[in-house]
């Protein structure tokens, strides 16, 4: 298969509110174009699964609805930026959600020659997200995802520390906002015509 060079690899971000949306269409872009994808979500979740010492360090924030700490999801994506090469490119679920995880996000992509190319936030009206969770929640098996007060905390905690990111993004103009409420392939639609412009 054909790879491109490390400065060609496309880097999406894709942003929202819990519930909006991004895993579902990450896994449809990673089909279409190529791409590797990490959510940071799904990592923490398989290092609890595993009992690792970074998994129960983070448990709690997890169960709460809260962030876990900068510096530990930092490192995650350290990591997977090292041993993820060998694509077209990579979609970021989940990451940045504060500032400072943007800002330490550009140097870890510098370091290997790569930037953020496009910030896609898909925008859901809060009722949606809260509904979309809770019907998500009976087969996910995530107890975060089946207590409303833990979705609830997270949709705040979104509100508090994750939306401002968008401006971070805004201001290198790079963050598309995208309609996310419709069918499936409608929002995939939305997606791909801002990603086919680049
Ligand atoms: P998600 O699967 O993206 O909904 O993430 C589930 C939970 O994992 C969040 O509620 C946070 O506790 C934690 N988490 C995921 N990504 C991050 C991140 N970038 N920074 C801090 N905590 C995160």
């Amino acid at each position: 298969m054909y790879h491109k060079k490390i400065e060609e690899m496309i880097n999406i971000v894709l942003f929202g509110a819990p519930g909006c949306g991004k895993g579902t269409q990450a896994h449809k872009l990673v089909e279409k174009y190529n791409l590797n994808h990490v959510s940071t979500g799904d990592v923490i979740r398989g290092e609890i699964n595993r009992q690792t010492e970074l998994g129960l360090s983070m448990k709690d924030y997890i169960a709460r609805g809260e962030l876990a700490p900068d510096s530990l999801v930092i490192d995650i994506i350290a990591d997977y930026v090292q041993s993820h090469r060998e694509s077209n490119g990579n979609i970021f679920d989940g990451f940045p959600r504060t500032t400072p995880q943007a800002e330490a996000f550009d140097k870890i992509l510098d370091k290997s020659a790569m930037s953020v190319d496009i910030m896609l936030e898909l925008v859901v009206p809060e009722e949606e997200l809260v509904q979309r969770i809770l019907l998500r929640g009976k087969d996910s098996g995530r107890a975060d995802d089946a207590d409303e007060g833990v979705i609830r905390n997270r949709i705040k905690v979104y509100h508090e520390q994750t939306a401002v990111v968008a401006d971070y993004y805004r201001a290198q103009g790079k963050y598309v906002k995208i309609d996310g409420v419709g069918t499936i392939d409608e929002i995939f639609g939305r997606l791909c015509e801002q990603i086919d412009r680049l």
